[in-house]
């Protein structure tokens, strides 16, 4: 039987894109892509790039600050939330018209529309037209989650951050994770004041005990206040603000309430479940290792498979289901040490397991360091670093790295090949510190802090 294409794909964010290019450009096949909101995804567009421009935008003070001990005469005026939106708006779509050159140019077919699946091998778009392809790929991503509290309208969440007409004074982020910590950090530097709600006993869950206390700390410092423990009753709006209500019994008014709560694939109306595609609880596409669904000529990637939420790992899931399909090399993405980054302030990267989870699977040795970093102490500034490692007493494999403070996330990045070859803590010891750095404290330590 012969296809309109061999490959259409359904999403044009990391992994859609990826894995469109790599088909086309590498495998010589023929490729459409259908998206319905703008190219480039959730992380060009409403997430991990705009967020870090945030970032960006919301550190000046500080610098500021530290550059005035250096002996710079300069203040930080006010900032201007409209000029940093046409900025902002610009690089964006620069991103996006990237991307869309970038398929174009591998000879990719772009429909700017939505588009769901009518059969195993045939697509309908939202104007009604209708393409078979051999294979379709299933890469729609997720959207954020919002729990059903009375006022819940009165909030909003990712999507809306980055086209807000203007900066509140009082700002209510509800969440203890990635997007809530970063978010509550952005606002706090841009001069929001920020209060966090987290319904359990400390924010980011999951990541490793010490580290997420030790950014908890000093987001705290910083001027955020978090209320652990805390949830939203319910929002109410007054002539003022918005009144929340929470379950300490308190009440407080707020100009904005963010909500970042978790997110959800999207999969719902795709028509994927009348074929046979089976979905998990949270509405996620079941992938095997190869990314294929149950039914064969049907593949998902990205955060609508709710695997590993990022998007070097959607890129890494993309490049491999094209490489495997149409470029006569199989391969799986490795799940396997990925590392990350949360971009609070301080920053937090990691890779590999926690000292609690590690401490779960086998005896280990903790090493940590924690000192004030020359540059801000320099500045009279109480910051300090923390930088971790989880070491395997029997194999004297680093197990996990975790370090807070400035640039974490790109010396994790660095920190993770290590890990990934499986280096031992003797390694480490071996290489020879860079000085002076922060990091050349991943090469000295010497004693462990704790054994078991
Ligand atoms: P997370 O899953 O990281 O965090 C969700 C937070 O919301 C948790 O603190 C959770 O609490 C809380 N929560 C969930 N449901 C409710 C509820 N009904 N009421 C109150 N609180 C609730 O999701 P995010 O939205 O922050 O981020 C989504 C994903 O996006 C991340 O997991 C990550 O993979 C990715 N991401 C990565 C970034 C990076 O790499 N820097 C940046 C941003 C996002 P609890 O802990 O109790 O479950």
């Amino acid at each position: 039987m012969a296809f309109d294409y061999d490959l259409f794909v359904i999403g044009g964010g990391s992994g859609g894109v990826r894995a469109a290019r790599i088909a086309a450009s590498e495998g010589g096949a023929k490729v459409a892509l259908a998206e319905e909101y703008r190219m480039g995804g959730t992380c060009v567009i409403r997430g991990c790039v705009p967020k870090k421009l945030m970032v960006y935008a919301s550190e000046y003070p500080g610098l500021i600050e530290d550059a005035r001990a250096y002996g710079w005469k300069v203040e930080a005026g006010a900032f201007n939330w409209g000029h940093f939106r046409v900025q902002l708006e610009a690089e964006l779509n620069r991103l996006e018209a990237a991307y869309r050159g970038g398929l174009t140019g591998a000879g990719v077919e772009i429909f700017d529309q939505r588009a769901t699946v009518a059969d195993p091998h045939t697509v309908e778009l939202a104007d009604g037209r209708r393409f078979t392809a051999k294979h379709i790929l299933i890469a729609t991503g997720g959207r954020p989650f919002m729990p059903d509290v009375p006022g819940a309208e009165l909030a909003v969440t990712s999507n809306e951050m980055f086209r807000l007409d203007m900066l509140p004074k009082r700002a209510l982020v509800v969440g203890g994770g990635f997007i809530a910590s970063e978010f509550a950090c952005i606002l706090n530097g841009l001069g929001v004041d920020v209060c966090q709600y987290y319904r359990g006993a400390q924010i980011l869950r999951g990541f490793d005990d010490e580290a997420r206390g030790h950014v908890a700390t000093a987001m705290q410092a910083a001027g955020v206040t978090i209320h652990c423990g805390t949830d939203v009753l319910r929002m109410e709006k007054t002539h003022t603000g918005i009144r929340v209500v929470a379950t300490d019994g308190t009440e407080r008014e707020f100009d904005l309430v963010l909500y970042a709560t978790g997110r959800k694939p999207n999969t719902a109306g795709l028509g994927l479940e009348p074929l046979g595609v089976e979905l998990g609880r949270n509405g996620e596409v079941k992938v095997d290792e190869w990314s294929q669904t149950a039914v064969p000529s049907i593949y998902a990637v990205g955060d609508v498979t709710d695997r590993i939420n990022l998007t070097p790992v959607a890129i890494r899931e993309g490049h491999a289901f094209a490489d495997t399909v149409f470029g006569g090399k199989p391969r799986k993405a490795d799940h396997e040490l990925v590392a990350s980054a949360v971009f609070t302030q301080p920053e937090l990267g990691t890779v590999g397991l926690s000292e609690e989870a590690a401490r779960e699977q086998e005896p280990v040795e903790v090493y940590v360091a924690s000192f004030r970093p020359m540059q801000t102490l320099f500045a009279g500034r109480q910051d300090r670093v923390m930088m971790k490692l989880v070491v395997s007493q029997s194999s004297r494999k680093v197990l996990g790295c975790h370090i807070v403070g400035p640039g974490a996330g790109e010396m994790i990045q660095l920190a993770a090949v290590a890990v990934k070859m499986g280096a031992t803590k003797e390694d480490f010891d071996r290489t020879v510190a860079v000085h002076p750095t922060m990091a050349e404290e991943l090469v000295t330590m010497r004693n462990p802090v704790r054994r078991g």
